[in-house]
């Protein structure tokens, strides 16, 4: 039987949120599209905007909503350096506050809630790949940590309402994601590499590009959100949803460089600091929980990116 669902998705009009909104109103599902459009935009969701069943909404989550749902996606937080970086006590403060302003709501309307975690909260691992038992290494302190850290206290709000308050929660933890949609300045590796290489710019390396990270395509990590809503009350994850082909930066620069037939030359930047120097998911409970693999491989799910960023950047 198929059940038509009242689903809020904060952070709607960015990357992951608009195909997010797509696939829920796929499904069938009415849909209300929450967003401050820091780093969103509404031409990510134009097209969804005559759906009878699409509703989009401007708000900053760090203050409190009410509306009433069935389910809750909460993407809403800037997640590239480069903007989290910017008004890095806004960033806490959308994951902290804003976590327990939707886990409010969430008790209630007495909906189920997924918060976006990330791979951030391992930092810079030293256990590899990363199972969802361990408990990371991260500077409380430095550049990042308004991030990693925001994040992490939202994991801890997040199971601290599910032990007190019987709530229903889902902790993904997302590693790298990339796709069609993602912001031409949004500073993330795939997005730069690829509008770089397609104005013939150089490629900006940080570091000696030996650093690894393993690149999920979009469309994957949306099926895997929305298994992970769909599974038992008793499954609260956290879990990794992540695709584990894991490259070095140099690796993937070369890649985008042959397939897009660009003359562009390597440079070698500085290294940001706390930059983690390997990354990739062991994805086993995913499989074995959610029957979660991804299946687009970064050969074709970068031969699709770079397609939108011809046609974005030919207007
Ligand atoms: P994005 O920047 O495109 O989307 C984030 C959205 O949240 C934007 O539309 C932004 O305007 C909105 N937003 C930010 N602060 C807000 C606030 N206070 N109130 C309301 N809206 C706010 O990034 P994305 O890649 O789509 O990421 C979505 C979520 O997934 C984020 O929570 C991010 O931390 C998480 N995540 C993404 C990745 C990835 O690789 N894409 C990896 C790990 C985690
Ligand atoms: N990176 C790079 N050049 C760029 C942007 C990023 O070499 O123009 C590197 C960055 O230092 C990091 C990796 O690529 O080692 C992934 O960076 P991104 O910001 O995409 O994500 P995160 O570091 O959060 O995984």
């Amino acid at each position: 039987m198929h059940l038509r669902k009242r689903v809020l998705v904060t952070g709607g009009a960015g990357f992951l949120g608009s195909h997010l909104c797509e696939q829920l109103l796929v499904e069938g599902h009415d849909v209300i599209c929450l967003d401050n459009y820091f780093t969103g935009t509404k031409d990510n969701v134009s097209h969804l905007m005559d759906k009878h069943n699409f509703e989009l909404l401007r708000h900053d989550i760090t203050f409190p909503l009410y509306v009433e749902v069935d389910e809750i996606y909460n993407l809403a937080c800037p997640a590239s350096p480069v903007h989290y970086q910017h008004d890095p006590v806004q960033t806490t403060k959308t994951s902290v506050h804003g976590s327990i302003n939707m886990l409010g709501l969430a008790k209630r309307v007495k909906a189920r809630i997924m918060q976006a975690s990330t791979s951030e909260v391992y930092g810079d691992p030293a256990v590899h790949p990363q199972t969802e038992d361990y408990w990371g290494h991260v500077n409380p302190i430095g550049v990042r940590s308004c991030y990693d850290e925001g994040k992490r206290c939202a994991e801890t709000l997040f199971f601290d309402y599910h032990r007190q308050h019987k709530l229903r929660i889902k902790v993904a933890r997302i590693f790298n994601t990339y796709g069609p949609r993602m912001h031409p300045n949004d500073g993330r590796v795939v997005s730069n590499f690829i509008v770089q290489a397609l104005k013939g710019e150089s490629i900006t390396i940080y570091g000696d590009g030996m650093q690894t990270r393993s690149f999920c395509y979009v469309d994957d990590m949306i099926h895997g959100f929305m298994r992970l809503m769909k599974s038992p009350d008793d499954f609260t994850g956290p879990v990794n949803l992540g695709n584990p082909n894991e490259f070095t930066i140099k690796e993937l620069a070369e890649r985008v460089i042959e397939m897009i037939g660009s003359r562009s030359k390597l440079v070698f930047k500085p290294l940001p600091s706390d930059d983690p120097r390997q990354r990739q998911p062991d994805s086993s409970l995913a499989k074995e929980v959610l029957g979660w693999t991804p299946r687009i491989q970064l050969a074709e799910g970068l031969k699709d990116t770079i397609r939108y960023f011809e046609a974005l950047l030919s207007r």
